[in-house]
């Protein structure tokens, strides 16, 4: 059975990317940063679709962590045959307010964290001649955001490194793509005022915002054999913004 990793799948858009490539018949691997309930309870719906699952706390941002976790998962599971790189933070505010800490922590986890977690996954899927990188970055990387230039500046980074990477490793069998959610209702998205949230909304020709569900159906299709010749594309899943 192929295995999937999903790191910051505890909650959120991760936690529903997990069940629904467990409901794939995936068996799952999440990582997690602090918590554990989450990662917890989210493995237990996943074993429910009869597949494997397991939950390691690993901070993508440190490399020991990453390749620990990468050692860990190969042992209990085997190699990864799709990693999708979904671990995010914010830490918004206007750039002149902006500390020099909000802005490295949001380049650490969000584009330095991919670059760890695909380089630690590249190898055993050349070595298997196949493998899926679903990179999960945002419409803000592609249109900018007001208070969110270090945000942005990690995600429009991740869309940069998933065509890179994809250009080098096709001709090993291995696909990367990138997926960018519009407004997606989560926790990170609960904290906006509502003035913010309606602005929002009226700028989305479906009229909603997105679920996480809308999410992760796209990365189960970027996953599936269907995807199989889809490589360097960034996929909006934005209801039209
Ligand atoms: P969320 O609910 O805040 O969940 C974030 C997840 O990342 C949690 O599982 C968290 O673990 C984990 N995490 C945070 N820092 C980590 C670290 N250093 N190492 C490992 N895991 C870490 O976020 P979300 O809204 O679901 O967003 C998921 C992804 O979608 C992010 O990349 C985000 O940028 C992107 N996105 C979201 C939206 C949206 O509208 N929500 C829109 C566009 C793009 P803990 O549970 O342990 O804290």
């Amino acid at each position: 059975m192929s295995v999937a990793l999903i790191t910051g799948g505890s909650r959120g858009i991760g936690s529903v990317i997990a069940k629904q490539l467990a409901a794939d018949g995936y068996n799952i691997a999440i990582c997690y940063s602090g918590n554990e309930g989450a990662a917890q309870k989210t493995i237990e719906e996943c074993k429910k679709h009869g597949v494997q699952a397991i939950f390691i706390k690993a901070d993508v941002s440190n490399a020991e962590d990453v390749n620990e976790m990468f050692a860990q998962i190969k042992e209990l599971l085997g190699p990864v045959d799709v990693l999708v790189n979904n671990a995010g933070i914010t830490r918004d505010g206007l750039l002149i307010r902006m500390d020099e800490t909000d802005f490295d922590s949001v380049i650490d986890i969000n584009l330095k964290g991919t670059f760890l977690c695909t380089k630690a996954a590249i190898k055993d899927m050349m070595k298997n001649r196949s493998g899926r990188i679903i990179n999960i970055t945002s419409i803000v990387g592609v249109q900018g955001n007001k208070g969110q230039s270090n945000y942005a500046a990690s995600k429009a980074g991740i869309i940069g490194f998933t065509k890179s990477v994809a250009k080098e490793y096709g001709a090993k069998g291995v696909t990367v793509n990138a997926v960018a959610p519009g407004f997606i209702q989560t926790a990170m998205t609960d904290e906006l005022p509502d003035t913010v949230k309606d602005a929002y909304i009226k700028q989305i020709p479906l009229g909603r915002f997105g679920t996480p569900e809308d999410v992760a159906g796209v990365v189960s299709f970027l996953a599936s054999e269907k995807a199989s010749y889809v490589t360097g594309q960034v996929l909006e899943v934005t209801g039209g913004m």
